[in-house]
């Protein structure tokens, strides 16, 4: 017997709608160069009626993929919707890459137009002319004064919007339809792109909003610090939007005191950013007003228990951690504790938050055996390539022949990332599968090291990669950032890793660094300290 239920198709329209029809007078702020710019859901709204409608006057193909490359802002959002709404694809260029990636996603995806901030011509427009099918620049003026090119692909967003006809109704009819597209940086070769659908999108919106997620709701006034070019600000945009809460955009400055400002006088209640957002924002928050605060929203990487506790201390609420990745769109799980774990000490709800969490309503998870491709116990032991498979987790790579080696013959997603998932559902993630050192046959995680080692007072900052050793194959190297005016010897280091962590697992090697290489997206470069320490053969244990 079949259910007698609307098929009714999950699409960005009616999340659009929604905001103009219920939300219009709600507040959307944006921090720019020019200073603070303040509009609402009903302004946005029809800014983005025309602007679909300047996209439909330039003759942007149906499907046509409209880039952007910009910072988080109110434009932004606008382009967020006018180009899915209007049956295109949002295609978020990341303005971090190196310009040779640049070219190459834009060229991939086939980008027709692309809306940069004024404040990124000059890492833009060098790259124009190679681009194979780009016909417009158009220019969103944030108040930089940097010069605008006088070519005749060069639009003026302003000028663009107010010559536009607005679209009056929004309509897509089937919610597989391609709504936005993200590349994500390949451990090897070139960036592989995800394509988001409509009905993934909504999905993935509604699973922000579920309580035991990120909880986004219409009392929220939502930060996003995590670019809106990497990953869709973890979602929290288009959530924002279906639920109608305010949105609180940082633009460019994203400078430990400005965001730290920011969430004081805009009443943020829920923020978001990586790990080195939030140590640096952390001593700026002594003193400040953060009642309305109710969450501080993290991942893209570990985040060290030593700083959640940090926040819990100093501010009351510890971190809340989410694990994802752009093929996940990127939420797969969030580090909730279960009502009936409550009653552990503070010590092991400490542990448990450093854990990334329970997967959230809709994602499946498992961990396999690399070697054997067999499903592995939920003991908290037992570990494995983390799977995952859900309505809003990729299928397969845009054009892409590599496809195959992400995903199982059941279609499920390979992480690469390495984990155990404990009896009661939290997957702790051990290291990705390249990160992992070899030492004498086993593996030791190159995250767990860190983090015992970033429990030391005297370290800011600790990243650890293998180098060559002749008799156990690889070591660990900690590469340590100290705190101000700190110095520490490696016998220090040692004794205080002893007890912490295996006795096999401590470092015979240390090197003290300024500052641990970060990724376009603010993530430890480990890429970039293999390479520098490729040479360094390991001390002989002693
Ligand atoms: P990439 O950094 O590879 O370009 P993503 O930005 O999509 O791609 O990052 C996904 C990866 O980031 C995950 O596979 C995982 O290794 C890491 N990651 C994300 N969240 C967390 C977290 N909370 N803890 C540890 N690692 C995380």
């Amino acid at each position: 017997m079949q259910g007698l239920m609307s098929s009714y198709q999950l699409t960005l329209p009616h999340l659009f709608g929604r905001a103009e029809r219920l939300f219009a007078d709600k507040e959307l702020v944006t921090v720019t160069r020019g200073g603070v710019e303040r509009t609402t859901y009903g302004e946005w709204a029809e800014r983005t009626r025309r602007l679909a409608g300047a996209l439909d006057a330039l003759g942007i193909s149906a499907d046509g993929r409209v880039a952007t490359f910009a910072w988080n802002t109110v434009r932004h959002l606008e382009l967020y919707f006018a180009a899915p709404c209007s049956g295109r694809v949002l295609h978020t260029l990341n303005i971090r890459l190196f310009p040779d990636d640049v070219v190459y996603i834009a060229d991939h995806a086939e980008d027709e137009i692309v809306f940069a901030d004024r404040s990124l011509l000059h890492v833009l427009w060098p790259l124009v002319d190679s681009f194979k099918t780009v016909k417009h620049v158009v220019v969103m003026d944030d108040g930089d004064d940097a010069e605008i090119p006088d070519d005749p692909r060069v639009l003026h967003y302003e000028e663009l919007l107010a010559g536009a006809e607005p679209v009056a109704k929004f309509s897509i009819e089937d919610e597989n339809q391609a709504a936005a597209m993200c590349y994500t940086s390949g451990t090897t070769g070139h960036p592989k792109g995800v394509v988001y659908s409509h009905r993934s999108v909504v999905l993935h919106s509604m699973g922000s909003m579920l309580a035991d997620a990120a909880g986004v709701s219409e009392r929220d006034r939502v930060m996003p610090v995590v670019p809106m070019f990497h990953a869709n600000a973890w979602g929290l945009c288009q959530a924002a939007v279906m639920a109608g809460a305010s949105l609180v955009m940082p633009g460019p400055n994203l400078q430990p005191k400005p965001l730290a400002e920011l969430m004081e006088r805009e009443k943020v209640t829920l923020a978001a950013g990586v790990p080195t957002i939030w140590m640096g924002v952390l001593p700026e928050l002594e003193g400040r007003d953060l009642s309305s605060l109710r969450e501080i929203l993290c991942g893209g990487s570990a985040v060290p228990r030593s700083l959640s506790e940090a926040y819990r201390e100093q501010i009351g609420q510890p971190i809340l951690q989410a694990w994802g990745m752009t093929e996940t769109s990127p939420v797969a799980t969030t580090g909730r504790i279960k009502s009936t774990l409550q009653d552990r000490s503070e010590d092991e709800l400490a542990d448990l938050r450093a854990a990334q969490g329970l997967p959230i309503a809709l994602v499946d998870l498992r961990i396999v055996d690399p070697g054997t491709d067999e499903e592995l116990p939920w003991d908290g032991e037992a570990r494995g390539e983390l799977q995952a498979a859900g309505p809003w987790v990729a299928a397969g790579y845009y054009n892409d022949e590599r496809s195959p080696d992400s995903f199982t013959e059941d279609g499920w997603l390979r992480t690469g990332d390495v984990a155990t998932i404990s009896p009661d559902g939290y997957v702790r993630l051990v290291d990705r599968t390249k990160d992992l050192v070899k030492s004498g046959g086993e593996w030791i995680s190159s995250v767990e090291l860190e983090n015992a080692i970033m429990a030391h007072p005297k370290v800011a900052e600790a990243a650890v990669v293998g180098i060559p050793d002749e008799r156990w194959s690889e070591r660990p190297l900690a590469c340590v950032v100290l705190a101000e005016g700190e110095e520490l010897t490696l016998d220090e280091l040692k004794e205080f890793l002893s007890g912490r962590v295996p006795k096999w697992w401590i470092p015979n090697d240390m090197e003290v660094i300024d500052e641990v290489p970060k990724t376009s997206v603010g993530k430890f470069s480990k890429k970039t300290l293999r390479e520098q320490f490729k040479d360094r053969q390991s001390a002989p244990a002693r």
